[in-house]
């Protein structure tokens, strides 16, 4: 019996031995057999063969002031705060197109909020405000599409956010483009129209919290990694859009994104 036990001792620990070399091989490109394959999600980058590759998508709440008024709270008391969508939540648009977005599942009130998205390419925990740009990878325009009815029922139930933020296809986004392109973004236009209407029109120096900000806070709540990606918050007018509506959004120095919703 003694003699059974070492045996499996010895190989359940040799075991976890080749387990961990296996993870701790950077670029292999063979990892270990999966009986069925995970799609991972990437962004085009533009002027780029490569792609970049998405690991976290954060997402900054009340982050405008107006914005934050409309959704009942007070700019000046609250600080801003983060949620998470799923990584594969993200739909790639092509400049230049109007991607088809399905409505989704479940909701009567779905919204659009246009944001600004920085990518980092580097990590780290409590980023000092002062290096927090030098993570920052590039920046794409995208759309923090919401159920509103689900979100609003979840938070007066006191429950989580899931199901109104982080649900199959919540995340329009446009090509990522480097900041050797187009520098940091501080100010500039950003608008949405729907079917040619405004909607919302504002400029990202009323953002509460810049990005540098945003960087720093989120690297003392969660270590940041390359591949995160930070949906930057919503200008105020937020608002529902119907099935054959077509979403037409813009931030200055970034080709605009487009989807009709289906
Ligand atoms: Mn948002």
């Amino acid at each position: 019996m003694d003699s059974h036990r070492r045996s499996l001792i010895g190989s359940s620990t040799s075991a976890a031995v080749g387990a961990l070399a296996g993870c701790a091989l950077p670029g292999t490109a063979a990892g270990p057999g999966t009986p069925f394959a995970v799609p991972a999600t990437y962004l085009p980058i533009v002027g780029s063969a490569l792609q970049f590759p998405v690991r976290r998508v954060y997402c900054i709440g009340r982050n405008y002031a107006a914005h934050a008024r409309e959704m009942g709270s007070d700019p000046s008391r609250e600080p801003p705060f983060f949620f998470q969508k799923p990584g594969d939540a993200i739909q790639n648009v092509a400049a230049g197109t109007v991607a088809d977005h399905p409505y989704p599942s479940l909701t009567k009130n779905y919204h659009y909020e246009v944001e600004l998205v920085a990518a980092l390419h580097q990590g780290g925990r409590n980023i000092a405000q002062a290096q927090a740009l030098e993570l920052v990878y590039g920046y794409a325009i995208g759309l923090d599409m919401t159920r509103r009815d689900l979100q609003r029922a979840m938070g007066d139930e006191k429950k989580p956010w899931e199901i109104g933020k982080s649900f199959d296809h919540s995340a329009p986004i446009g090509p990522l483009h480097r900041v050797g392109q187009t520098g940091h973004f501080s100010q500039g236009s950003i608008w949405l129209k729907v079917n040619g209407v405004v909607k919302q029109n504002a400029n990202l120096n009323q953002m509460i919290w810049s990005v540098a900000e945003q960087i720093a806070k989120l690297s003392e709540a969660f270590e940041l990694m390359p591949g995160d990606i930070i949906f930057s918050g919503t200008p105020e007018n937020v608002g529902p859009v119907l099935r054959g509506d077509v979403i037409d959004c813009h931030i200055d120095g970034l080709p605009n994104l487009g989807i009709k919703i289906v």
